[in-house]
C-alpha cells in the first residue's frame, strides 16, 4: 500500500486559487445535489482552555473518494509559526478502501475556505464590485485577499484588525505580494463604509460588524465564526441580507449568527434562501437587485477538503511531487 505525503508547500504550489475556485464550483454543486455523504463534523473539546479537535469525514461521488480531515484548534496558536488549524487530510480510494494520500490540512483549509468565498462572491456580489473590506489580518485574511483578487477587479482594499500594527503588517506584506495598495482602517465601521465586498475572518465571538453600517448592494462572506456560540455580525445584518450558506445541515446546527437571529425571533428558518451550490447550479437565484445585501455564511465542510486533496493528489502524481511511503 502506497501513501503519498504532501506537505504545505506542495499543496500551495499545486492548488492555485483560481483553480480552487473552479473546483469549489463543482464541489458545492455536488453537495447541493446530494452527490456526497456528509455527516456533521464532531468536535472534541478539551478541558480548560486547551482547545478543540475537529473530525470531518465525508464521501465524494465525483471524483469518487472518501476520507477525513482531522484538525486541532489551539487558541494560542498564531501565524506564522502555528496555523489556527493544524492537522491532516487522509484520502482513501473507493475500490479497496486504501488510504492513498496524507496532506497538510492547514494549507488546504486556508485555500479551500477562501476559494469557496471566492465562488460565493463571484455568484452573489455585484459584477462591478470593486471595494473590498477585510476584517481580520490572519491566515484566512491572506487567503481571502487572494480569492477576492481572483474573482473581482478591485480598485480599493481596506483591512481592519484589533491590533492596528498587525493590520499595518498585513497591508505592507500582502500589498507588496499582490502589487496593490491596502489601506488600514481604524475601526470595523471605517473599513466597511461603502464597501462592496466584506470578508469577516476573525476569531471574534461577539459581533464586530453591525448591520446598520452596511451599504446597499454589499456582499458579505462571513467566515470566521465557525462554531454555534460565535457571531461576527449582529442580528440586523443577518435580517437585512439575502442569506446563503455552504451547507444547510451545518448552518442549522452551528451557524452562530443564524442561531442568534432565530432565537431572538428576528428570522424564521426560511431566512436561509439556499446553499451556494444551488446558486452555482442555477436552481436558486442569488442577487435579485443591485441594492440587495447578499451574504454567504461559511462553516466549512469535508467535501471541500476531499475535493482539494484529490485534485492535489492527481497533480502531484503527474508531477512526481511529494514523498511516497510504502506501508
Ligand atoms: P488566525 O489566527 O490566523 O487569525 C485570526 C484573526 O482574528 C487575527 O487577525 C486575530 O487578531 C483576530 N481576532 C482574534 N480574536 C479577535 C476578536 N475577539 N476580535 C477581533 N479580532 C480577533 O486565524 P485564521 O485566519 O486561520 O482563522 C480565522 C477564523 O476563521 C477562525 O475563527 C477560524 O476558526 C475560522 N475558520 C473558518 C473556516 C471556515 O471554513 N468557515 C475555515 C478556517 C478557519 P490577533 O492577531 O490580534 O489575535
Amino acid at each position: 500500500m502506497e501513501i503519498r505525503v504532501l506537505r504545505g508547500p506542495d499543496v500551495r504550489s499545486l492548488l492555485p486559487m483560481a483553480e480552487c475556485v473552479e473546483l469549489m464550483h463543482k464541489t458545492m454543486s455536488a453537495v447541493s445535489e446530494g452527490r456526497v455523504v456528509l455527516p456533521l463534523r464532531s468536535v472534541l473539546v478539551m478541558p480548560g482552555e486547551l482547545g478543540m479537535m475537529g473530525n470531518m469525514p465525508g464521501y465524494l461521488g465525483e471524483p469518487e473518494c472518501f476520507g477525513v480531515k482531522l484538525v486541532s484548534l489551539i487558541p494560542g496558536n498564531k501565524p506564522p509559526h502555528y496555523s489556527s488549524h493544524l492537522g491532516l487530510v487522509l484520502l482513501f480510494e473507493v475500490e479497496h478502501g486504501q488510504p492513498v494520500a496524507l496532506l497538510d490540512a492547514a494549507e488546504i483549509t486556508a485555500i479551500r475556505t477562501a476559494a469557496a468565498s471566492g465562488l460565493a462572491t463571484r455568484l452573489l456580489a455585484e459584477p462591478d464590485a470593486s471595494d473590498l473590506a477585510i476584517l481580520g489580518a490572519g491566515e484566512q485574511a491572506r487567503s481571502h485577499l487572494d480569492a477576492m483578487l481572483t474573482v473581482r477587479r478591485l480598485r480599493r482594499i481596506r483591512v481592519w484588525a484589533r491590533d492596528s500594527s498587525k493590520a499595518a503588517d498585513f497591508a505592507r506584506s500582502e500589498g507588496s505580494r499582490h502589487g496593490v495598495t491596502i489601506e488600514v482602517a481604524a475601526t470595523p465601521r471605517a473599513a466597511v463604509l461603502n464597501a462592496d465586498i466584506i470578508c469577516t475572518v476573525t476569531k471574534a465571538r461577539e459581533p464586530i460588524l453591525l448591520g446598520e453600517w452596511l451599504a446597499p448592494g454589499a456582499h458579505l462572506n462571513v467566515v470566521g465564526s465557525s462554531i454555534a456560540t460565535a457571531a461576527e455580525i449582529d442580528t440586523p445584518a443577518v435580517v437585512k441580507s439575502r442569506f446563503f450558506v455552504d451547507y444547510r445541515g451545518s448552518t442549522v446546527n452551528e451557524g452562530g449568527e443564524y442561531l442568534r437571529a432565530l432565537k431572538a425571533g428576528a428570522i424564521t428558518p426560511d431566512h436561509i434562501l439556499g446553499e451556494i451550490g444551488e446558486v452555482a447550479n442555477g436552481s436558486k437565484v442569488g442577487r435579485v437587485s443591485p441594492g440587495d445585501v447578499t451574504l454567504y455564511k461559511s462553516l466549512g465542510i469535508a467535501p471541500q477538503d476531499l475535493a482539494s486533496a484529490h485534485y492535489v493528489l492527481q497533480k502531484a502524481r503527474a508531477a512526481g511531487v511529494g514523498q511516497v511511503i510504502d506501508f
